[in-house]
């Protein structure tokens, strides 16, 4: 199959600039987006107001859906997890999390990771390519469809709709910026999706650089760091990349991050016993958070394949959630959602089909990691 760009990638401005060049209306450029994200069609035949002309202009030069849904998977707690391939044939993963009347969709942001973190089974994949910011939106687009055929209700009684973004699937959005900023935008944009800015969350395994970059640009968004611990030696032995930006450099990153923006941000704190679920780790953690307006989100670790690495028992996690709290540090912890078909943090992945359990691999860091500004 052939590469062609997909229209939902472009901005208005973009489809007006193509629509000059094909001797076309302008404001034509403002339908077909409310075609693509409000109506979110399935065929450019479906665009009623655009003429039939127009139609077959944008057939020829674009693609619509470039994803194809290869299969999903329904969890009891009723998180879904899809397997979708890319018009190159590769497979990402997105979850759909409905709990408290949200609709909150992981969307994976890259194919595979090169960042490597050891507990994480994208990591194991490398890295491959950015995704497109077509192909994102097309994820959650896909979701919506998903609700509406299946007649899911929120809780006003209407066909439920995505409610919240969250960036955490596979890849490194921030290593991705530049599509993770157009999909941003294009959520947030009112006469598009309209969704408010504290929807969406970025989380970043802290590519500090880019986080300077994400205020630069504005970017509708709220930012996650993916912290997991409080030890340079430990972080670094786990996440590659604190060798390059190490704690205290990330925490200027958030400080700053925090200043320019005014926003908490949340740290999310994967808890793996005997190592970042112990009294000292939990003494270390209230250190750093105690003058920061920050949240703490914890993850119990899900299994990886390092079998040196465990989940703590549940008096384990109560000690240092109590320690926390007693702190006076804001921490919730993350239950596992969707761990019967493999949709839980860090466990995307996808196998290649038919394989002996050897993982479809790309490259990873440091060779892979994108320029570092
Ligand atoms: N690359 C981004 C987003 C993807 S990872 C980042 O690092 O933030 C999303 C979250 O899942 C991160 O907080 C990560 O630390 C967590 N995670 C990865 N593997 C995990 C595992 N095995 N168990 C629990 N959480 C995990």
């Amino acid at each position: 199959m052939e590469w062609q760009r997909n229209i939902k990638t472009l901005t208005e401005d973009e489809i007006k600039a193509w629509l000059r060049e094909v001797d076309e209306k302008p404001f034509r450029a403002e339908q077909i987006q409310k075609w693509l994200f409000c109506q979110q069609v399935k065929s450019f035949d479906e665009m009623l107001n655009i003429s039939p002309a127009l139609r077959e202009k944008l057939a020829k030069q674009f693609e619509l859906r470039s994803l194809k849904e290869d299969q999903h998977m329904v969890s009891v707690d009723g998180t879904v997890k899809w397997l979708f391939e890319t018009w190159d044939g590769h497979h990402i993963e997105t979850v759909m999390i409905p709990a408290n009347g949200r609709f909150s969709v992981c969307v994976s942001t890259q194919v595979g990771c090169a960042m490597n973190c050891a507990f994480c089974r994208t990591a194991k994949m490398g890295f491959f390519r950015n995704l497109e910011a077509g192909e994102i939106l097309e994820e959650i687009i896909n979701v919506n469809w998903y609700l509406k055929e299946n007649n899911i209700f929120n809780e006003e009684g209407q066909i439920a709709q995505v409610t919240n973004i969250i960036f955490m699937g596979m890849g490194e959005p921030l290593n991705n910026l530049e599509n993770v900023h157009r999909v941003c935008c294009t959520l947030h944009n009112q006469k598009l999706f309209n969704m408010g800015s504290k929807r969406m969350t970025v989380s970043t395994s802290g590519v500090v650089p880019r986080i300077k970059e994400l205020v630069d640009r504005n970017t509708p968004c709220c930012l996650a760091i993916s912290l997991n611990s409080t030890n340079n030696e430990y972080r670094s032995s786990v996440m590659p990349v604190n060798n390059i930006w190490p704690i205290e450099k990330l925490l200027e990153g958030v400080d700053e991050y925090i200043r320019r923006t005014d926003n908490y941000v949340t740290f999310e704190f994967v808890l793996i016993q005997g190592i970042t679920c112990t009294p000292k780790a939990a003494k270390e953690l209230i250190r750093i958070c105690a003058p920061r307006r920050v949240k703490v989100n914890a993850i119990i670790l899900n299994d990886g394949d390092d079998p040196n690495l465990h989940a703590p028992t549940p008096d384990e996690v109560d000690t240092f959630l109590a320690a926390v709290r007693a702190a006076q540090i804001q921490i919730t912890i993350r239950t596992a959602r969707g761990r019967d078909i493999l949709a839980a943090c860090g466990q995307l992945a996808h196998k290649k089909k038919n394989d002996q359990g050897v993982f479809e691999r790309g490259s990873s860091l440091p060779d892979a990691t994108p320029r570092q500004s």
